[in-house]
């Protein structure tokens, strides 16, 4: 039976060359190929600077902790979307205050944001749902009425940009995942941009315990004392993790390209296809294309799901809003109806193989037996 995995890293040989280099050196923490791959990071993104993490979940966290938003203070995000978004607002002390998402793509709905702010209002994250840019504009000016931090979930989005806004231009910190199926990996890792200086120091102490060297610093020159003025975590990315990452990063658009062309392919096959919906890719964005589904009937979902796997075809749900899930059900009160377009999402989604080793036959059968099973 044919078997088409729901996804395939593109780390290649070189990566893998580069990443013994780093296994073969003494120096296998946070060092000279974490920098290398920062500066590049920055580049790429057009921010001044990148702080490599071992996760997004963590970036978020240092984020919002950095920003100042703990205990007493409302962040304002989306349940559509994994829930380290809403859970990194925990763990930072603050609370989630949810807000409902467009029908027709699925992103954060700006309109809704004004009506959630009180008081107690800090911040906002918006995440850019699969792939394509939430209205960072219109973001920005309710962020500058109300005096409101954003910081920018971008781990479907690092290629992204919206009339002419590239991901994290508006905002104070955009946040990244190198996660294993990510558009670039290194199995787990994660990073933040930022254009203050000051705010990227702060990420750099926070991300090792709060001391005031790194590692590199500490030993591969004459050994000095370090001091901890703060009180930081342990997310530091490793050398071995950048050293995956920075072909992968040379490679980016080219890896993108490929995905763009077979997102196309999908767009084809399934457009106007009774008992399916796509959601929209809106003109004038450079979708990053990470992540390609489709909306079937909330009765037909789940049989679906099994039987596409049944047929070889590997696939995921992306997601079951955050809202409902059994911590935030029991935590916090909620409830069905809550957050009604993204529930129907929840409901009505199927994510399909996207990747650049993907092959365009693969999805001509991906399409036939969606079409052969929906019926
Ligand atoms: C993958 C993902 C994260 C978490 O990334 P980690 O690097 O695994 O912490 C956060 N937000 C979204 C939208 C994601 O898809």
């Amino acid at each position: 039976m044919k078997r088409i995995e729901f996804f395939h890293h593109s780390i290649d040989e070189e990566d893998i060359e580069r990443a013994n280099g780093v296994l073969r050196s003494i120096f296998l923490t946070t060092g000279k190929e974490v920098e290398e791959f920062e500066q590049k990071f920055s580049q790429y993104i057009d921010k001044r600077c990148t702080v490599g993490l071992t996760s997004c979940t963590a970036a978020l966290h240092l984020s919002l902790i950095a920003l100042g938003v703990g205990p007493g203070d409302d962040v304002i995000t989306t349940p559509m979307s994994f829930c380290a978004t809403a859970n990194a607002i925990l763990h930072a002390g603050a609370r989630p205050v949810f807000i409902d998402v467009e029908e027709e793509t699925g992103n954060l709905n700006a309109e809704l944001i004004e009506s959630a702010i009180t008081e107690r209002t800090k911040a906002i994250i918006p995440v850019h749902l699969y792939g394509q840019m939430c209205d960072m504009k219109r973001i920005k000016k309710i962020a500058e009425k109300y005096n409101l931090k954003i910081i920018e979930d971008a781990a479907h989005a690092i290629e992204a940009s919206r009339n002419g806004i590239r991901v994290g231009e508006l905002s104070e910190a955009v946040c990244f995942s190198f996660y294993a199926t990510k558009s670039i990996t290194s199995g787990e890792g994660g990073a933040i941009s930022t254009d203050n200086r000051t705010l990227a120091e702060a990420f750099s102490m926070l991300r090792l315990h709060g001391i005031d060297r790194g590692a590199a610093d500490r030993y591969t020159k004459r050994y000095h004392h370090w001091d901890m003025p703060l009180l930081g975590w342990k997310y530091n990315m490793d050398n071995i993790q950048a050293a995956l990452l920075i072909g992968q990063l040379e490679r980016i658009e080219e890896l993108w390209q490929k995905r763009d062309l077979l997102w196309k392919i999908y767009e084809m096959e399934l457009t106007n296809v009774r008992g399916i919906r796509l959601l929209k890719s809106l003109s004038g964005f450079k979708h990053a294309r990470l992540m390609f589904t489709v909306l079937v009937s909330p009765d037909k979902r789940d049989a679906l799901l099994w039987t596409l796997q049944d047929r070889g075809v590997g696939v995921a749900v992306n997601y079951r809003p955050i809202h409902l899930l059994k911590y935030y059900r029991e935590t916090f009160g909620y409830r069905e109806g809550d957050y009604p377009v993204a529930e129907e999402i929840g409901k009505s989604t199927i994510s399909l193989p996207l990747y650049p080793a993907l092959k365009e036959e693969d999805i001509k059968y991906i399409v036939k037996v969606l079409k052969e099973e929906i019926i």
